[in-house]
């Protein structure tokens, strides 16, 4: 049978890197094995889940690239499925409905307690529905007026082994489980079970999922038997720490998928990063997305919990910026220059700017700031820059270079480049004392690519009419009152 995974958020919030990293590796299991990876939104916690979760979770899914065969799937288009199980579930005597009330169940609690063992549902109603023919008591309300709840008759001997492709073996008593809850008094199937009828239904051959999850497991493969059905092959993923070695929360910075993209990552790095969160081949650190589809095996997950390592991501990003193609990544500094309100009709064109900065950038934030002199209306000098490179020795500097570069007869790199060489021998100046002056001149500020290749991209006019501006500012500051 093909391999079929699926990830199966719950929209309470955004898609956060540890649910990233699940799915990427469901997704690249499914890939890796020619299967289909399923995208299944478990929204049945109605109080809890919002549209815009939703939304985030798409997203973030689309912008990682992790594509998905079928779906998305709603739980909440499902509840009739659902209902119709829970159906099957008590006529075959495998569920009974409970009657028991709050008061009751506090009073079985404090009761064993007090006795020192394990507070559980205590099975009282299954004799009940015995009792009452077998066949699942009837929808009488309870004593307190509400409609029972549906419990799943747990076996109460024997164990549930649960042969997890990252842990290994684990056994859980089949008495340590309780009769757990598959439907609430006000008939809304509860987790355990719906996912159960949806990995079923859809015909999940490996579930993939973070290891919080490991002791629901024997749950649902007691629900999956009682159903006569066959459970899926499971695979628990460790979970992901902060760099202190403490859980991952807020305070370790970026937690959203989306976050990350709005710092200056690039998917490519980010997936990169997540997949050595628990996997490893060699020593090897790059990961091209085809090489992971390629390598990526469930089985050569580790089991202990993986820190996040928020340098090792921005060198991944590095990396990535540096070998990207200039056109793919003009798309990704375009959504950042609208981020930042900057209009780039006028002005080079993205994929331009691109080859002159990613040599040099981090993150596309940092290549869109320094980036956005390219397009944007003059606002004012760097103070310092210019109080260091506009000052008197800038005016003949200047002047000179207007000169070159008003005459070149070509403007591109190599005649600008000449230009400013020319200027800096005839003026006998170390290049650095022509560059700076020019560069804060048409940059506004200290930082630019290389000054030949900035002008090129400016353009003439716009190059000219900086200049003139950074004089004219020359003019102002020196007949300015000392
Ligand atoms: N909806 C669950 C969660 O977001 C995951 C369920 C599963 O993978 O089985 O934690």
């Amino acid at each position: 049978m093909s391999i079929r995974t699926r990830f199966a958020p719950s929209p309470t919030g955004f898609l956060h890197i540890g649910g990233a990293r699940t799915a990427l590796f469901c997704w690249l299991y499914a890939r890796r094995h020619l299967g289909r990876f399923i995208l299944r939104i478990e929204d049945t916690d109605r109080a809890r889940s919002t549209d815009d979760a939703v939304q985030a979770i798409l997203d973030g899914m689309a912008w990682l690239g992790l594509d998905h065969d079928e779906g998305p799937f709603y739980q909440t288009q499902r509840f009739e499925r659902y209902a119709e199980v829970r159906d099957q579930l008590l006529s075959a005597g495998h569920a009974y409905r409970c009657y028991c009330t709050k008061e009751a169940l506090d009073a079985m609690r404090a009761e064993q307690m007090a006795n020192k063992q394990k507070p559980r549902y205590d099975g009282r109603c299954r004799k009940l529905t015995e009792a009452a023919g077998g066949a699942g008591g009837s929808d009488a309300p309870r004593r307190d007026g509400t409609a029972p709840v549906v419990r799943f008759k747990t076996p109460t001997t024997g164990q549930t082994i649960v042969d997890d492709a990252v842990r290994g073996r684990v056994v859980f008593e089949n008495a340590e489980l309780d009769d757990l809850i598959i439907a609430r008094s006000d008939g809304t199937p509860t987790y355990n079970f719906t996912v159960v009828v949806d990995d079923h239904d859809m015909q999940v051959t490996d579930v993939i999922r973070g290891d919080d999850h490991l002791n629901n497991t024997p749950r649902q493969i007691n629900i999956f038997k009682a159903l006569g059905a066959e459970p899926p092959r499971y695979a628990h993923l460790p979970m992901i720490l902060g760099p202190d070695g403490a859980k991952l929360s807020k305070r370790h910075g970026a937690v959203s998928v989306m976050e990350y993209r709005n710092d200056g990552f690039l998917p490519e790095a980010l997936l990169n990063y997540l997949v050595r969160l628990g996997w490893s081949h060699g020593d090897q650190e790059v990961f091209s997305r085809e090489e992971m589809v390629a390598l990526f095996d469930i089985s050569d997950v580790n089991q202990s919990a993986s820190a996040i390592n928020p340098e090792k991501l921005l060198w991944l990003n590095q990396h990535y910026i540096k070998a990207a193609d200039p056109d793919d990544l003009a798309a990704e500094l375009g959504w950042h220059f609208e981020r930042l309100g900057i209009d780039v009709a006028d002005g080079p064109a993205l994929a331009d700017v691109v080859r002159c900065q990613q040599a040099r950038a981090k993150t596309m934030v940092e290549m869109a700031e320094n980036s956005r002199f390219f397009y944007e209306a003059f606002a004012g000098y760097d103070e310092k820059a210019a109080a260091k490179h506009l000052g008197a020795d800038a005016t003949p500097v200047l002047m000179r270079l207007r000169d070159a570069l008003e005459g070149l007869a070509t403007w591109d790199v190599t005649a600008v480049h000449g230009a400013v060489n020319g200027v800096a021998e005839a003026l006998e100046l170390k290049l650095g004392k022509v560059a700076q002056p020019l560069r804060v001149a048409v940059a506004f500020g200290p930082v630019s690519p290389p000054i030949d290749q900035t002008l090129a991209l400016l353009g003439r006019e716009t190059t000219l009419a900086r200049i003139d501006r950074a004089l004219e500012y020359r003019d102002a500051e020196s007949v300015a009152p000392t």
